[in-house]
């Protein structure tokens, strides 16, 4: 990389059905200048984000992407000169700076970030995977000792953390995730109770084997086929926490599943609740330090998937999409 060089990922095209390295591009542009206010970052770590995907179906919680601009995306980063007040070289903060080596921001838009070993877990545990586990499930799920709760993603940055946080708050814990080795994973090494390989099929008949007392908490990442096979095994008074639905994101939303919804919803008490974890950001301290406790005491193992090059950073995504990842997936720049 020459010095005065910003090399940046452009969207250049929304794609339309499954997202493909040809919907992106890498491009060399001038390296920015911070003007009043703002702050000049060197971007460290990307963070890969399912909602990456999602975010190009048009405007959600923040605003529809715009073609060839460059693909929206958190990172963790290094302030290198700053006309940002509080701002200060060599300060870490999180921000939507995009896919690019540098990028130049407000400082309005920069949210600080402590200096950890090692960096990477401002990203997993202690970035919006971590935050989002634990709030969905405690503050939504509200899990109760010796309850059942189940997690599909399981596997993923948010699910794996979501299984672990029930076990220590004395759950049988149901994770389900695509494949034999990620469900082997799940219980001989993050310990689950059980695990369930959706690709097999029959989600319905092995969930009901997994949790023969029904299931108190639903935490569904994912929508779709696997919602409507957990929806009439929850118990009464049951809490679906909504935080995502990966299922529909690549591509055209699907026509199937959930079916027969609101019935069930009546007859069993059932809350079914979605959140967006920017909600809990005014409680985040009590979060950090649960979550800093449960792994300094070996109750909580925290799994990285950490990719190397900007250059890569297409092929992360579309890879996460397709359940590449075990764990937190981010690109090294
Ligand atoms: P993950 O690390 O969980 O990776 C995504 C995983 O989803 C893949 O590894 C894959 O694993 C699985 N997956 C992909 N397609 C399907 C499918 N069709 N059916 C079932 N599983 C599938 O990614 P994230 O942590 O970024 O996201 C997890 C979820 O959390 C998403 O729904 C996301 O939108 C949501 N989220 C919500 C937030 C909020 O504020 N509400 C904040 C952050 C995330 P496998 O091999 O098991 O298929």
């Amino acid at each position: 990389m020459g010095n005065n060089v910003n090399r940046q990922i452009l969207l250049v095209e929304k794609p339309t059905g499954k997202l493909g390295p040809e919907h992106f591009r890498l491009v060399e542009a001038a390296m920015p200048e911070p003007k009043d206010g703002e702050a000049l970052l060197r971007v460290r770590y990307i963070s890969l984000d399912a909602a990456n995907r999602a975010w190009m179906h048009g405007a959600t919680y923040r605003a529809a992407l715009e073609n060839n601009a460059v693909m929206a995306g958190g990172s963790v980063a290094e302030v290198v000169s700053s006309n940002a007040p509080g701002f200060a070289p060599g300060d870490l903060v999180f921000s939507d700076t995009g896919w690019q080596d540098y990028a130049v921001l407000p400082g309005k838009h920069l949210a600080k970030l402590p200096h950890v070993e090692p960096m990477t877990h401002l990203l997993s545990v202690y970035g919006i995977a971590g935050l989002t586990a634990y709030f969905g499930l405690l503050d939504i799920g509200r899990p109760q000792n010796g309850e059942t709760v189940v997690v599909s993603a399981a596997a993923g940055s948010v699910g794996s953390i979501v299984g672990q946080i029930a076990k220590i708050k004395g759950c049988r814990t149901v994770g389900i995730a695509g494949g034999a080795e990620k469900c082997r994973w799940l219980t001989a090494h993050l310990g689950f109770d059980a695990a369930i390989d959706y690709k097999q099929g029959a989600i319905f008949k092995t969930l009901r084997e997994a949790a023969p007392k029904g299931v108190d908490v639903y935490f569904d990442n994912v929508g779709g086929d696997i919602l409507e096979a957990c929806l009439p095994q929850m118990n009464v008074r049951g809490r679906i926490v909504c935080c995502g639905a990966i299922s529909q994101y690549d591509g055209a939303p699907s026509a199937t599943g959930p079916r027969g919804v609101p019935g069930l919803i009546v007859v069993k008490r059932l809350l079914m609740q979605g959140f967006i974890v920017t909600d809990y950001f005014g409680k985040r301290d009590k979060a950090f330090a649960d979550l800093g406790t449960w792994l300094k005491d070996g109750k909580l193992k925290v799994e990285e998937d950490v990719i190397d090059g900007l250059e890569n950073t297409p092929a992360a995504l579309i890879g996460l999409l397709a359940g590449e990842n075990r764990g937190k997936r981010m690109v090294k720049v």
